[in-house]
């Protein structure tokens, strides 16, 4: 077939019979153990991405990870990569958090309400939230050090919690509720560092009346309410953005996550509550919300890059979901159900990240490959354009 685009060379070339198209396709790739490992390149990552880059095909980075903000951590990838990833090709666990700031039809916004951010180092997390536009944020610390007996074992941090520190936007003061601090919501952002501290106050929390530090709802317990009266007095909603129990670092085993503080306070309030419900909300891969929000980022996004051509062009038909977590990428690319007819294809690496090749996948993806560049490579091939070296 004869080629009727030719690319510069240097790097992979790239031909294609229906290079004139429009492409109806599109890519995400999972970060860690795909394009990157404890923050090294995975060999064929730059290439891989140049080549898409290069010929307009459209991707974004969907990952667990954050801790940062948004364009702190593109500007560090694209340097990495080689290709440029702005924050319009990027969604990290936190990002779909930006929503609650001015809310929506269905959830009230949360931009003049106090937040209580757990998570990441020292404050980052505070100053990520405030760029998102959450004008009271509070973290866990901030209250340890004005009320050192919340947690009484707590000492040993005091260096640590000293350098992100603020004084509290208001006083603890249960006997007067009206003036006193008022949590409206609890972010855990990214992994906590400090989990007994967190652990307490984010419990704290879920037992007071309205969500003001120090006070304890007469209603918990109550077998005459709704879920024995736990969480039924106005209590601040929970949010996680990252659910992974476990999570690969530079030591040779994986390491717990974000996930393994969900589950440790949900053994706690078990223990406290006599196993009540406890109402979460958890976002990130492999649930469906994070997949929808990236469908509309990655559709904002091919806007962009086609520009005008994509005037009566067809709408994003396929995205390939390339990731080495069978129980995040893998799960949330097949159950996602796109609203706009988006068939998300699960492609899984073998070589590179969490899953190894011979293992058995808890969930199957539609294909598994060696890496992200044989990934591409035979997403490319599916839709009928050609890799030529
Ligand atoms: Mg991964």
């Amino acid at each position: 077939m004869a080629p009727s685009a030719e690319y510069r060379s240097g790097g992979p070339r790239y031909l294609s019979s229906r290079i004139d198209d429009l492409p109806g396709f599109a890519f995400a790739f999972d970060i860690d153990g795909v394009l990157l490992r404890s923050s090294g390149i995975i060999a064929g990552a730059p290439e891989a991405l140049a080549l898409l880059h290069r010929n307009n095909i459209p991707f974004i980075l969907l990952t667990n990870g954050g801790g940062k903000h948004e364009s702190a951590r593109v500007h560090e990838l694209s340097k990495k990569l080689g290709v440029p990833i702005t924050e319009e090709n990027f969604v990290q666990s936190h990002t779909p958090f930006k929503e609650l700031v001015e809310g929506s039809e269905a959830i009230e916004g949360l931009k003049d309400k106090t937040v209580l951010v757990t998570g990441g180092d020292g404050d980052k997390c505070r100053k990520v939230a405030e760029m998102y536009g959450f004008k009271n944020v509070v973290i866990p610390g901030d209250i340890l050090m004005e009320y050192p007996t919340i947690w009484p074992f707590n000492q040993i941090f005091s260096d640590y919690y000293h350098k992100s520190t603020r004084p509290l936007p208001r006083q603890v003061d249960p006997t007067n509720p009206s003036t006193s601090l008022k949590i409206d919501a609890i972010f855990v952002f990214n992994d906590p560092r400090d989990w007994a501290l967190d652990s307490q106050i984010i419990l704290d929390l879920l037992l007071s009346k309205d969500g003001v530090i120090g006070t304890y709802s007469e209603k918990n317990g109550d077998p005459t309410l709704p879920n024995n009266g736990w969480q039924q007095d106005n209590q601040p909603a929970l949010f996680f953005s990252n659910p992974d129990l476990f999570w690969a670092t530079s030591y040779h085993l994986p390491r717990l996550g974000q996930g393994g503080f969900q589950a440790s306070l949900q053994g706690v309030w078990d223990a406290t509550t006599n196993n009540a419900t406890l109402s979460r909300t958890v976002i990130g891969k492999p649930f469906a919300h994070t997949y929808r929000y990236a469908e509309r980022v990655l559709n904002k996004h091919r806007a962009q890059l086609l520009g005008e051509s994509i005037r009566g062009a067809s709408e994003l038909r396929r995205v390939f979901m390339v990731g080495d977590n069978p129980e995040s990428d893998i799960r949330g690319a097949n159950e996602y159900d796109s609203p706009n007819g988006t068939e998300w294809t699960s492609v899984l690496v073998s070589k590179t990240g969490v899953y190894r090749a011979g293992m058995e996948p808890k969930y199957k993806p539609q294909v598994i490959v060696d890496d992200v560049l044989a990934a591409v490579k035979w997403a490319l091939k599916e839709e009928g354009w050609d890799w030529v070296e």
